[in-house]
């Protein structure tokens, strides 16, 4: 076997970039640990800037065939990408299972046909996607969506083939050419994405993938001047950096930041539904950009509400991602761990109390937690943890609780659990922050607009909004015949 495969949960890996249709090694490497029990899964290449050269120059070769390859082509592609996915979905799920530690059940029937999706999604959005015309003073004005250029594509660890997708997809769906940079923590499947899109013959240097650290592949790669749309999705302090390196050129940036959303609970909720969406939120361990992790409960209901919330949480079986009837599997890294379990004792320190957990599990688990007694200035309620860690917190009326849910430098998400719709209309209306569920949480559509508001990002992708991302948007205004009046 090359020694640049790797076999990862049976799964064979290309441990090398993809850069032009080729395979290709650096010289140094980085290892990629597993957070289930810490063992090296493998040594992948680290890219510097002379890989982040080479994949947008080969981006950029590849982007005027690729801009003027008719629509319907584009769009056969593009589903034969989501045929690879489709056929090679347990493969994939495993392998992302191993590599980030989120639930192997959920990775098979959740994230993977959604991988597969949002390539089937944007391609057929993507023949939907016409023109617009309009007329002034007998003049037509024609609106084309146009290819924009090379894209770099930077995402995250929590869910990485899921979010990278939504970014790849429409990008290719818009004739734009795409350099993509997995997170360091879990770069395993995008290696399996570049072999897929090979093998349903996407050309050479349609879509990259470069392996590494931000700092050493990702600064050249969005400093870049040949690099036309930045599309990011991480934490705000990577955000700014990035913002900082793309003003140089100008290129638009498109930013799917942290959140510290609230879970709004009114007296009047089904309070069982709302103590279930509570307990959802430690998903993935909460490593989650969505999660609501600040519960806000009006204060009549508070202790019928935690009763009916601990009572759920302690059925939350935590331990290996494989089984089946695992609900919470390890958190990413001892890093993150270390990071999580700061957060809290800082909590404790300054006076909260711990409902449930409140402590570090065996490994790298950490275990569920709620804390109350918690200031609304205080570091728990202001920042994003990214852990099994939620907040609660009490309210006397409306008022107080939009005050409070809107009381944090975030913005990208809330959920509102009430009986009565006036309320749920009163309220939203209120609420600041990309997405707001009513009674439900999680619930997404590919064409509905993602993104948030503040600190959760700058600009929201999804359906038409992701088009209006990654192409450059034309009008062109034609005089009828025989026009000659320009005064
Ligand atoms: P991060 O910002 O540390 O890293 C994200 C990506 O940026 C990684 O690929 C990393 O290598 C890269 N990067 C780091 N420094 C860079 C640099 N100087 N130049 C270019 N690239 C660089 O974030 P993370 O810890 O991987 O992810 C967790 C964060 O992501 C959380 O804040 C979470 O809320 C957020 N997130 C947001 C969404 C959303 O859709 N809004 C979704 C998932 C995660």
């Amino acid at each position: 076997m090359s020694t640049h495969l790797t076999t990862v949960a049976g799964v064979p890996v290309d441990t090398r970039h993809f850069i032009g249709g080729e395979r290709v090694a650096s010289t140094e490497t980085f290892t990629d640990v597993s957070p289930i029990d810490g063992s090296v899964l493998a040594e992948i290449s680290r890219g510097t800037a002379m890989e982040a050269a080479a994949a947008v120059a080969a981006a950029k070769a590849a982007f005027p065939a690729w801009a003027a390859t008719p629509r319907a082509e584009r769009a056969r592609l593009l589903h034969a990408i989501a045929d690879g996915v489709e056929r090679r979905l347990e493969e994939l799920a495993l392998v992302e299972t191993t590599d980030n530690g989120a639930l192997l059940r959920s990775h098979r029937r959740g994230v993977m046909p959604r991988v597969a999706h949002n390539f089937r999604f944007f391609a057929n959005w993507l023949l939907e996607l016409g023109h617009e015309d309009f007329t002034t003073r007998g003049h037509t004005n024609h609106v084309t969506w146009d290819p924009a250029g090379p894209c770099v594509l930077i995402t995250p660890w929590n869910a990485p083939l899921m979010l990278a997708t939504w970014k790849v997809a429409p990008a290719l769906a818009a004739g734009d050419t795409v350099v993509l940079k997995p997170a360091e923590w879990s770069p395993l499947t995008a290696s399996l994405l570049a072999d897929i899109a090979a093998e349903a013959g996407l050309p050479a240097g349609v879509l990259n993938v470069v392996q590494g650290y931000g700092s050493e592949v990702g600064d050249p790669l969005t400093a870049h001047p040949d690099v036309r749309r930045i599309s990011f999705t991480g934490s705000v302090p990577t955000a700014r950096h990035i913002s900082a390196s793309a003003a140089a050129n100008l290129t638009p940036l498109s930013l799917e930041l942290g959140g510290k959303s609230p879970l709004l609970v009114f007296a009047d909720a089904d309070l069982d539904l709302a103590a279930g969406l509570a307990v959802e939120q430690y998903d993935n361990a909460g490593q989650v950009c969505l999660a609501a992790t600040r519960i806000l409960v009006e204060a009549p209901v508070a202790e019928e509400f935690t009763r009916r919330f601990t009572e759920k949480a302690a059925a939350l079986r935590q331990g290996d991602p494989r089984e089946e009837t695992t609900d919470i599997g390890p958190t990413i890294h001892p890093r993150q761990l270390e990071k999580i379990d700061g957060f809290v004792r800082r909590a404790l320190e300054a006076g909260a109390r711990a409902v449930i957990g409140g402590h570090r599990g065996e490994g790298q688990y950490y275990v569920p937690t709620l804390l109350t007694d918690v200031r609304q200035d205080s570091e728990i309620v202001q920042e994003e943890v990214f852990g099994p860690v939620l907040t609660l917190q009490t309210f006397e009326d409306e008022d107080e609780a939009v005050r409070l849910a809107n009381d944090t430098r975030f913005g990208l998400a809330a959920t509102v659990a009430t009986g009565d719709a006036e309320r749920a209309a009163r309220v939203t209306a209120r609420l600041v922050a990309g997405t707001v569920w009513v009674n439900c949480f999680f619930v997404r559509d590919l064409k509905a607009p993602f993104g948030g508001s503040r600190h959760s990002g700058v600009g929201r992708e999804g359906g038409t909004w992701s088009f209006d991302f990654y192409c450059d948007v034309k009008n062109t205004v034609t005089a009828p015949k025989g026009f000659k009046d320009h005064g």
